[in-house]
């Protein structure tokens, strides 16, 4: 998020019977699994309710929600019997200073009990961290001896020109080779378990058999060849890469009362155009108007 984020009109903002709906068109149209993210999930009021739609859409296999966890505490048995399968917790750091810092809030310690109560509720836990360089990359031995302690899977994320504050650049990157070799200095790992199509992470499976973690390398080695994902924006626009110049507004032709079929073709035809990646690294190379906060993570 940037320090002062600018906020949409609510007026704008999809309510959940529109996301929902959009949803359960995409589900018809080949979508399998749906993730809620934000900004902040939870920050909705009573996001269960929505959760309860998804779930009686048909032939929807699978959903997930990423979170910072700060209000996961208060919300996880209610969302876990709504239908929610897993959750994925965003947390670049163990340390409370660090964690202040990199968040501008003091809240490592309900994060934490967020954690164990979605754990309590019986949602599968995942960790992001993303690793950036002289920030929290120091820490990185810790954070997978925590993963390996408390058999949480964390996953470590190459820092993306993506955040709200506009300060990525190259030498804040650690690439994930770096990351695993700084790991296996610790902790010794078994040789890395192939990429499973269109999956984001590689995963390193420690050699004295006390699980595995996963590093997400979106820059050094990107996966967009079999990227299969596509976002829908609060405001209903559909994007079909994090680093894409524009969207198609679903939002005018859903309240303009757009047939399901017509809703279908718009986002079938977004998918056509989708891009064959991001060009990180390249000349051509610009970063996107909207910050992860806004598109969805
Ligand atoms: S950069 Fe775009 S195409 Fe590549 S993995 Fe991310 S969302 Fe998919």
């Amino acid at each position: 998020m940037p320090a002062r984020p600018k906020w949409m009109p609510k007026s704008g903002v999809l309510h959940y019977g529109e996301l929902a709906h959009l949803a359960a068109i995409a589900v018809e149209n080949g979508i399998r699994k749906v993730r809620v993210t934000g900004g902040e999930p939870l920050v909705r009021n009573e996001l269960h309710r929505f959760v309860g739609q998804l779930s009686r859409i048909p032939g929807l296999d699978d959903i997930a929600m990423t979170t910072n966890g700060i209000l996961l505490g208060e919300q996880a048995q209610a969302l876990k019997d709504a239908g929610l399968k897993r959750v994925t917790v965003s947390l670049d750091s163990l340390d409370p200073e660090s964690y202040r810092k990199l968040t501008r809030r003091d809240e490592l310690t309900r994060t934490l009990a967020g954690i164990a109560a979605a754990e309590a509720a019986g949602l599968p836990v995942k960790i992001n961290i993303v690793v950036m360089r002289g920030i929290n990359d120091e820490q990185l031995p810790t954070l997978a001896d925590w993963g390996r302690r408390t058999g949480r899977r964390v996953r470590f994320i190459e820092f993306m020109p993506l955040e709200g504050d506009r300060i990525w650049n190259r030498s804040l990157l650690v690439p994930g080779e770096e990351i695993v070799r700084r790991i296996t200095d610790h902790f010794p790992l078994l040789p890395e378990a192939p990429r499973e199509f269109a999956a984001t992470e590689r995963e390193y499976r420690y050699a004295d058999g006390q699980g595995a973690f996963g590093v997400i390398a979106s820059v050094t080695r990107a996966f967009c060849g079999d990227c299969d994902r596509i976002r829908i924006t609060a405001d209903g626009g559909l994007r079909t890469c994090l680093f894409a110049d524009s969207a198609t507004d679903l939002r005018g032709p859903l309240r303009q009362g757009a047939s399901d079929s017509e809703l279908a073709r718009l986002m079938g035809q977004a998918v056509a155009g989708k891009k064959a990646g991001h060009l990180i690294g390249l000349p051509d190379f610009r970063p996107p108007a909207l910050a992860m906060n806004s598109i969805g993570g």
